[in-house]
């Protein structure tokens, strides 16, 4: 596929409209004269160009008023009087909102703000075009025309590509006195809170490493087009062979992950994507800023595109545009980052894997642009204890590396170069969770009973040596799962059976005699090792994974068996099997377990003294015929978090659609309640360690379900045995037995307030 064929169909100015555009803003911005001349240039540029009566700029001030710096078509008096407040108007609409605004009939849209001295009375259609850098609008494009007609899809396009160079001029100090230019990289370094979605509680202070590393800071036109165009070609000539040589690198991957090299390869040699860069150099633009332009100019085709495949390739896109910039720019490759002692870790998204690779002594918080409560890099994050913040997705756009970064967890907020205040009132916070952490463990050998009288067991959720600590630390009564697919995540190939029985016998050397529950490896879904070979699936978590690959590929089960065996010779074995959906796949397991004893037996190795099994529900199947699956194991754990994926068919991957439905819906609280119930009637010791429990209202709901034993991350113990204690389990169930019943979406709010009203401790 070629980028060249993402065009729209019609006509318009096209590649060669827009190198002429280039070319003449560039003599404008060139040329000798006041500041005011050179922008009144651009302006009239601008105009002619686009057909439109009218042209204005309007840049933002320090107070956010948005002034009318130069027009072409209005009246010129109203220059450097007429001004906008941020949200006011139609101008101060297209600054608050980031996006362009189109209306054929301006002054009857209801925003519409009149300013008499700009003499706009005959103008009818409007269209505002957002001057955007590093997220933050410097100011806004204004066209208008007397007739009433709605601008098209390639004129918004066009005016778009124009405001992007727009704004790096403005910020270049190309084009404005040094005194505004200083106005607007103030504005683009002002300190600034993003509000997103906690992930991982906690506190943390540092500074911004992105994953993927930034663009260098570049200039706006160049001098000498024919060595920017040399530049531009070695850049591509080493980007090519970059992306070549990861293909040779990865060559034994397969499926979606060699998918997108070979398109980022298609990409990389597009004939057009190099015509146009080249195109946009020989009109007078920086290698860099050709990038820029010609990216700027892709979006807006890929964003009109109805083809979702290329929406998503637009992504592609951007990456190879960044490596390409950063490779001119002089970096080698696009390697590991350096971090700092105390990096808060900046990017759009990212896999388990990738943050097990980081140094856990420097990483101190994660920023992610999109990742979901229970996926699996959260999962990681929480068990690492590191604060995370979701949600934030101009987060990368907004920051700059090496600027400090305060994540509040709790909040769900980040504060990005944060004023002195901030800083101190956040250290405070953070030493106060500190002491609190401390007043949690003092508790630890508390019995945890509600105040009815009901036992409760916590146990913990780990999956690396270093979680084993926790267990003392928090005074959790075992590890309730052991999440053992991390180790097969972390490596470049398959853990040999020794390095596997090592880790295993560790955690329960280290857990000291308290159980410790093997959850048997959950590759699969977004757990993908990049040596394994997972095929492509369109909807991999309902995919090959859990138990499925495990019975038809035992080259991966049994050695780990055999290792789990061997690791727990003499003491007591507890193993469960993630993701069964129905009971006789237990039996498939049971089988292959047991050719392992056979064969331990047989070579005279020493047995674990007691083998107890469980299967984790997960899937409705598995919920509806608990009873069934409790009858061929010792012990059930919901696992909540595929669980209610299932339950509602909202993939908990995807920041869309995961928090659109809420575990405290009475029909799957109810869905919740029948599980339980035939798990005691089976007399199945149950458990819940999905990751729902975490948050103390769903806890206390669990709690009144009839649920007595959960595994939680180790932050979480603390806080949990708390609640418990402050808690009725009969006035939770006599509560929710109504509730239930009533047509509610949510009873989230309800039982916070009953909580609240009966004392209970919900920190
Ligand atoms: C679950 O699904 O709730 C669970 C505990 O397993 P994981 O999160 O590892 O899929
Ligand atoms: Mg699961």
């Amino acid at each position: 596929m070629s980028i060249e064929n993402t065009r729209p169909p019609h006509g318009g100015h096209g590649d060669r409209g827009i190198t002429v555009l280039l070319r003449r803003m560039h003599d404008a911005v060139a040329q000798e004269g006041s500041v005011q001349d050179r922008l009144d240039q651009l302006t009239s540029v601008i105009a002619s160009h686009v057909v439109a009566d009218v042209c204005s700029i309007y840049l933002r001030r320090p107070d956010d008023d948005l002034e009318l710096y130069s027009t072409e078509g209005l009246n010129r008096e109203a220059v450097h009087k007429t001004r906008l407040k941020w949200g006011e108007g139609l101008v101060g609409l297209v600054a608050e909102g980031h996006r362009p605004l189109v209306t054929a009939d301006a002054p009857l849209h209801p925003a519409f703000a009149y300013r008499p001295e700009t003499g706009e009375d005959p103008l009818h259609s409007f269209l505002g075009v957002p001057l955007l850098r590093s997220g933050k609008t410097l100011g806004v494009l204004v066209v208008q025309n007397k007739a009433a007609r709605i601008y098209s899809d390639e004129e918004v396009g066009a005016a778009q590509a124009v405001a992007t160079l727009l704004a790096e001029i403005a910020a270049s100090g190309e084009l404005l006195s040094q005194e505004e230019t200083d106005v607007v990289g103030e504005m683009l370094r002002r300190p600034e809170k993003l509000k997103g979605f906690g992930i991982v509680s906690g506190i943390a202070l540092g500074r911004a490493v992105f994953l993927q590393p930034p663009a260098p800071k570049h200039k706006v036109f160049a001098d000498d087009p024919a060595a920017e165009a040399a530049r531009l070609e070695d850049g591509l000539n080493r980007l090519r062979a970059s992306v070549d040589e990861m293909l040779v690198s990865n060559a034994s991957l397969s499926g979606v992950s060699r998918d997108v090299l070979e398109t980022y390869r298609l990409f990389a040699y597009d004939r057009g994507w190099k015509d146009r860069l080249r195109a946009a150099v020989f009109s007078g633009l920086t290698a860099e800023s050709a990038v820029e332009q010609v990216k700027a100019e892709n979006r807006a085709r890929l964003l009109q595109s109805r083809d979702p495949y290329l929406r998503e390739r637009l992504h592609d896109l951007d990456d190879l545009s960044h490596r390409l910039l950063r490779l001119m720019g002089g970096a080698l490759n696009g390697g590991r980052r350096k971090l700092y002692d105390d990096t808060i870790l900046v990017a759009s998204t990212m896999g388990p894997a990738e943050l097990l690779e980081y140094d856990r002594k420097s990483l101190k918080g994660l920023v992610l642009g999109e990742v979901s409560a229970t996926s699996h890099v959260a999962i990681v994050a929480r068990a690492l204890k590191i604060p995370m913040v979701t949600g934030v997705r101009d987060a990368i756009d907004r920051t700059d590396e090496g600027d400090q970064i305060v994540i509040d967890g709790d909040a769900g907020e980040i504060h990005i170069r944060p004023v002195r205040e901030v800083v101190e009132a956040f250290r405070a916070k953070h030493q106060r969770q500190s002491e609190r952490q401390a007043v949690y463990a003092s508790e630890r050998d508390i019995p945890t009973e509600t105040k009815d009288g009901v036992k409760i067991s916590i146990l913990m959720n780990a999956g690396l040596a270093l979680d084993m600590p926790y267990l003392e630390e928090t005074g959790a009564e075992g590890v309730g799962l052991f999440r053992t697919e991390l180790q097969f995540l972390i490596g470049t190939q398959l853990p040999s059976v020794s390095t596997q029985e090592a880790l295993y016998r560790e955690a329960l050397d280290l857990a000291a005699g308290k159980p410790v529950i093997f959850r048997t490896a959950d590759i699969g879904g977004d757990k993908t090792a990049a040596y394994m070979d997972h095929g492509a699936e369109v909807n991999p978590a309902m995919g090959w994974r859990g138990v499925r690959m495990a019975v038809d590929r035992p080259g991966i089960i049994r050695p780990q068996l055999r290792a789990l065996l061997s690791a727990a010779a003499g003491r007591e074995l507890y193993l469960m099997f993630p993701l069964v959906t129905l009971a006789s796949e237990l039996d498939g397991m049971r089988a292959l377990l047991d050719r392992e004893v056979e064969r331990a037996k047989k070579s005279g190795r020493d047995l674990p003294r007691a083998i107890n099994i469980g299967a984790m529900i997960e899937t409705p199947a598995a919920a509806w015929q608990a009873d069934q699956i409790a009858a061929k194991v010792d012990f059930l754990s919901i696992g909540g978090n595929d669980l209610a994926q299932f339950y509602f068919a909202a993939d908990r991957d995807s920041e869309r659609v995961q928090r659109r439905y809420d575990p405290m819906n009475p029909g799957f609280l109810s869905f919740l309640q029948m599980t339980v119930q035939k798990a005691l009637k089976a007399k199945a010791p149950l458990s819940y360690c999905g990751e729902q429990a975490v948050d103390p209202v769903t806890a206390a709901a669990l709690i009144g379900l009839g649920v007595t034993q959960f595994s939680l991350p180790a932050v979480s113990v603390g806080p949990f045995r708390r609640l418990v204690r402050s808690v009725s389990a009969g006035d939770l169930a006599a509560w929710l037995a109504v509730e239930m019943q009533q047509p509610h979406l949510s009873l989230r709010d309800g039982c916070a307030q009953f909580l609240k009203d009966n004392g209970a401790a919900l920190e």
